[in-house]
């Protein structure tokens, strides 16, 4: 019996890891139906992805086909049994998906920073039985993004998945969006119960970083992709830069490795338990110094009562970073962790010499 739409779509969501391509936008019929099987016959594929409606940061880009795409993913998907996905950011973007049967729906970074528009569309989705994927905001805030999650749920949506795409930050780094991989792992240590998938292009917005992105996804146990995908890149009407053809996705799929998160071997389990005891030995130690270090900031409090000084001293905190970074350098710490550390140390350390000092 020929499997249904639905069934499709349940596979695919169950399936690790779960791979979502497509173009970054639906350009024309023939582009997305050669896309469409294109990416059928590369076998790895479970979901087509295309937007139809697409928000920019300025105007005057191509904003999007519009509805009139809706019937080249029906189209599409007839042809490879692929279930669709669409980005929709409007009540009317929703009614008009659902009315093309567009399978799953996912909410853009620039509309989950907004909770009037993600209200909107959780409003649209009430009564409605289709899976939502929900993408980071633009800014690194995983408030925004819960805040995001819990009105979809509210609304009735049971199946509901998280799209990790990036963090827009001030300055040129190597990424389009910067992962922030951290914000990413406490979001899912949050919801343990919603899959969470990786958008190495949006992190990416260039082709020779992605497939790094992609292996250090697999390497934190994502649940799968959502990837972009074009038959002409270089000439793709948006996102050129990021978008790979199908079969340079299949290479790039094909050499991933999927290391398992766990295997059973008794061996294995009683050395990494052995490790694990270690670090746990460590990590108490770290913190009884760091408590230590901060019992000697309160002393420091105390003179600088006595003395009438101010807390914040720059000249003695450049020296102490500066030692810091020379010394971590030599027993294999980077400059960039012992930056950060270090400056959260220097916070707390402040809060307690204040405490002192309000007293
Ligand atoms: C997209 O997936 O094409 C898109 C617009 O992504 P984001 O919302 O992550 O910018
Ligand atoms: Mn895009």
């Amino acid at each position: 019996m020929e499997q249904t739409t639905k069934e499709a779509v349940q596979q695919a969501w169950s399936k690790r890891p779960m791979i979502i391509a497509g173009p970054c936008s639906a350009e024309t019929e023939e582009q997305v139906l050669q896309t469409a099987q294109r990416l059928a016959a590369t076998g790895k594929v479970d979901m087509l992805r295309a937007g139809i409606w697409k928000p920019r940061t300025k105007p005057g880009g191509f904003e999007g086909i519009g509805a009139k795409g809706l019937p080249w993913l029906q189209q599409a998907k007839k042809l490879t049994g692929l279930p669709v996905a669409v980005e929709v950011a409007t009540a009317k973007q929703v009614e008009n998906a659902l009315h093309f049967d567009v399978d799953v729906l996912w909410i853009g970074a620039r509309t989950t920073v907004n909770p009037f528009s993600v209200q909107e569309l959780a409003d649209a989705l009430r009564g409605v039985d289709v899976p939502v994927l929900i993408k980071n905001p633009v800014n690194p805030d995983i408030e925004l993004w819960g805040g995001a999650v819990e009105r979809v749920a509210r609304a009735g949506i049971k199946q509901i998945g998280l799209i990790h795409r990036g963090f827009s930050s001030y300055g040129n780094t190597e990424y389009r969006n910067a992962p922030m991989w951290t914000l990413a792992i406490e979001m899912k240590r949050r919801n343990p119960e919603l899959m969470m998938i990786n958008d190495p292009s949006h992190i990416c917005g260039r082709r020779d970083i992605l497939q790094d992105v992609a292996q250090r996804a697999i390497d934190l146990d994502y649940d799968g992709f959502i990837i972009e995908s074009h038959i002409d890149p270089d000439n793709a009407w948006s996102d050129a830069k990021q978008q790979v053809t199908p079969e340079r996705l299949k290479e790039m799929l094909d050499t991933l490795v999927w290391r398992k998160e766990d295997v059973n071997s008794e061996e294995y389990h009683a050395a990494l338990e052995k490790l694990r005891q270690q670090i746990n030995h460590l990590d108490d130690e770290l913190m009884q110094i760091l408590s230590q270090r901060m019992k000697i900031a309160e002393n420091i409090g105390q003179y600088k009562k006595s003395n009438n000084i101010t807390i914040l001293q720059t000249n003695r905190w450049n020296e102490i970073i500066e030692r810091a970074v020379q010394k971590g350098e030599k027993i294999g710490l980077s400059k960039e962790f012992i930056t950060k550390y270090f400056d959260a140390v220097h916070m707390e350390s402040i809060n307690h010499q204040k405490k002192v000092l309000d007293a």
